[in-house]
Order: C-alpha cells, then structure tokens, then sequence
C-alpha cells in the first residue's frame, strides 16, 4: 500500500496547529516509504522491533528520531542505546534500570516516557497508578536516564465514552505526576489512527500514528 500523502498533509497541520507531535508509527514498512515521509519534513518515526528499527536505522538519514514504542526486552535495550531518541514503553523498573545502564556506557542520557496501563486488555503492558507512584519518588536515582512523560493505550473499542474516561484518567495522572516532578514533564503519548483526535482533546501532546499514514498492515 502507498503512503498516504493527503492524509499525512491533514494531519500534519492538524496537529501543528494543535502544537502536539507526530511519531509516524513505521513498524512493518519498508524503508521507502520511510523515505518518502521524510522527503515530505516528517523526522520523528516509531518502530517497536529491536531489529527492525536497528536495520532501518543503518539505511536511513542520521536526523531521523527514532521512537521505540513496543514491549522492551532489557537484553535488547543495547542495541538502541546509541541512538534512539525515545523510549516510550518503560513498563517496568527493571528495565528503567537497563537503559540507565546503557544509557552509562554510551556516555550520554536517554529519555524515556513511562507507559501506563490504563486499557481493559490484559495484553497491553504498563504501569498501574500504584506502580507509577511507587516508582516516581526512584527515577532521580537513574542519573543517565530522563524521563520526560508518561505514555498509554486506550481500550480498542468503539466506544468513545469508555475511550475518552481511559484517555482522560491518564492525562489527569500525568498531571498529577508531573506536579511532583516541579513540571518538568513536557510529553503525553496518546492517541493512534482510531483516536488520534479524541486522545488530543483530552491533553494528549504527541500520537503515534501509523495506517492512517502509510496503509494497513498485514
Ligand atoms: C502500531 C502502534 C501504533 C500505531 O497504530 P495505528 O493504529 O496503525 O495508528 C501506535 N502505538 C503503538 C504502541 C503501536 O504499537
């Protein structure tokens, strides 16, 4: 399927007017396609396979910001420390810790947003709010490490009021969380194709965004 050029036109001056960001979620894509967003200004793109997302970034020009959005294997977080931009899927403090260590040996700090789990799967990983408060007093502790938000899945669903309450919840906790933190935090990473708009009005400062993009994947 071709990328979407209209689409990512809409959208890009959607959500530049909005002031939020745009992660075009490539997993899946080849590098062309890649290419031909990047031609069009677009540099922030996510991908969530470790070996997926080292290829392309071999491949591809060095401004890019690569986002790693899916479940993180701590013995995998070598391979992106060098250079990924941010990793928005934290999901536990074992792995906050792995990618201090990283982070260490690279010389350099990686900033990462912490992923809330706030949809009815039980498939979808992150924190739960008891989680969250445990670990925030700690994350100053992982000196090469920068938290910068919180990110978060809602239920895959039609129903928008239950859509809205989850994205909702999530903003009134980054809020809450960012307060503790002197408001430093300036990321919240919500809102895919399906939700994008309705992530947005609920306080929403970055979406990852992929079919809507680039087509549907297999
Ligand atoms: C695949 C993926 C997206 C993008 O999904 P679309 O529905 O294609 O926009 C966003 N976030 C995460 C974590 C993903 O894995």
């Amino acid at each position: 399927m071709p990328v979407n050029f209209e689409n990512y036109k809409t959208i890009d001056s959607f959500l530049k007017e909005k002031n939020v960001k745009l992660v075009a979620v490539s997993k899946t894509k080849p590098i062309e396609d890649i290419l031909e967003l990047y031609d069009m200004g677009q540099r922030d793109f996510g991908e969530n396979y470790v070996q997926e997302l080292t290829e392309k970034q071999s491949k591809l020009p060095a401004d890019i910001q690569w986002h790693f959005i899916g479940h993180l294997q701590r013995n995998k977080v070598k391979y992106i420390a060098p250079f990924v931009h941010l990793i928005q899927s934290v999901d536990s403090e074992k792995l906050l810790r792995e990618i201090n260590k990283e982070a260490k040996k690279n010389d350099h700090t990686i900033k990462v947003l912490l992923q809330v789990h706030i949809a009815d799967e039980a498939t979808k990983f992150g924190f739960d709010e008891n989680e969250l408060s445990e670990i925030l007093p700690r994350i100053h502790e992982y000196k090469n490490v920068k938290v910068e938000g919180l990110m978060g899945m809602a239920t895959f669903s039609d129903d928008e009021k239950k859509v809205a309450a989850e994205f909702e919840k999530l903003h009134h906790l980054f809020n809450q969380c960012n307060q503790k933190n002197s408001n430093s935090w300036n990321s919240l990473s919500m809102g895919m194709s399906a939700d994008y708009e309705l992530a947005i009005a609920h306080g929403s400062t970055m979406v990852r965004i992929g079919s809507l993009l680039f087509g549907s994947r297999e």
